[in-house]
């Protein structure tokens, strides 16, 4: 990378900042990039108010007050690309999973009735009032690359980030987490979902052939399949694949017990319902995008009401 700096901005919305830790999480790699690079505002390193003129702007988290509705509009006036940076910023991310539930029992939730976060404090005054729904950033403003992961892998991250600075067309990844996962989906005669923590998993067979429901094949690969590699089913933290977003039939849960039924002797019917029973665990990172509600899924929050009223 060599020439002229590249002005950068970043603004975090409704998040973790685990999306800005990633960014500094690229280790002696961030030298590379700040010699190409220069930060202007970026909530973890400078106290700039106003949003100043960049090329690249980097937004992580969803849309849930006004003043990440404001944030992100400002971001889309001032920086020529924008960068929607992590599975909040893409698709909802975990936040989503708050549609199941109003505003008050959230707000009751955090702050009166959680044994850890209790607080005889409820801060309203000059906080801007929870949105009723979750929003993902381009469904208010446009965004030209998008990089889910919750967070992105520094792999990727540092791709982005060059084949920006350099100009170049970023390459699109179709590939699912299965892609990178080294387990051997094979044949069994297994006959009953297991939950997550039954028994020791095979290290070297797929979870779903040994009847634990794993999200790699639903899942874009962002993120080297570090879970089913190191001992833990993928739980879709980076998305939706390619093929579930843009099939209009294809569903996470459809996708998962088709593949899970022909590996085992369990009925895909028997793994949509366990999914569907368990919707909050596994739509929670996709639920407040419209790519993933518009499908049959629309039922998730019927879903998580009925299991919450058992
Ligand atoms: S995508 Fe994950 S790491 Fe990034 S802000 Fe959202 S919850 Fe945090
Ligand atoms: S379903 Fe999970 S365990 Fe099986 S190959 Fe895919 S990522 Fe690996
Ligand atoms: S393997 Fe699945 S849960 Fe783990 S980081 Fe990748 S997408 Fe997220």
């Amino acid at each position: 990378m060599s020439g002229e700096k590249v002005l950068l901005n970043t603004e975090w919305l409704c998040d973790c900042g685990g999306c800005h830790i990633a960014l500094v999480d690229l280790h002696e790699k961030i030298l590379n990039v700040l010699e190409s690079v220069e930060i202007q505002k970026c909530p973890v390193l400078t106290d700039i108010k106003e949003y100043p003129e960049a090329e690249i702007g980097i937004l992580t988290g969803s849309i849930r007050t006004e003043h990440d509705r404001h944030a992100a509009l400002e971001m889309r006036k001032k920086c020529k690309t924008i960068i929607a940076f992590g599975t909040c910023a893409v698709y909802g991310g975990l936040h989503g999973a708050g549609l199941a539930h109003s505003r008050e029992e959230l707000v009751d939730c955090v702050y009166k009735n959680s044994k850890t976060t209790k607080t005889d404090f409820v801060p309203s005054e000059r906080i801007d009032a929870l949105s009723h729904e979750v929003t993902p950033i381009d469904e208010v403003i446009d965004v030209d690359l998008y990089l889910p992961g919750c967070p992105p892998h520094a792999h990727f991250i540092f791709e982005s980030l060059t084949t920006l600075i350099e100009k170049k067309k970023p390459e699109t990844n179709q590939e699912t987490v299965c892609g990178r996962c080294r387990r051997v989906m094979k044949k069994t005669d297994v006959t009953e979902i297991k939950d997550p923590l039954e028994g020791v998993p095979d290290e070297h067979t797929c979870f779903l052939s040994q009847g634990y429901i794993c999200l790699g094949s639903a899942t874009l690969d962002r993120c080297l399949a570090p879970c089913p590699n190191h001992g833990v089913a993928c739980s879709g933290c980076a998305g939706p694949s390619m093929q579930i977003l843009t099939e209009p039939t294809r569903d996470i849960r459809t996708e998962v017990a088709d593949r899970m039924s022909r590996l085992t002797n369990i009925p895909a019917e028997k793994v949509k319902q366990r999914i569907e029973s368990s919707a909050k665990t596994h739509y929670a990172y996709a639920m407040a995008t419209k790519m993933v509600g518009n499908k049959p899924t629309f039922l998730i929050q019927k879903w998580i009401a009925d299991v919450e009223a058992q």
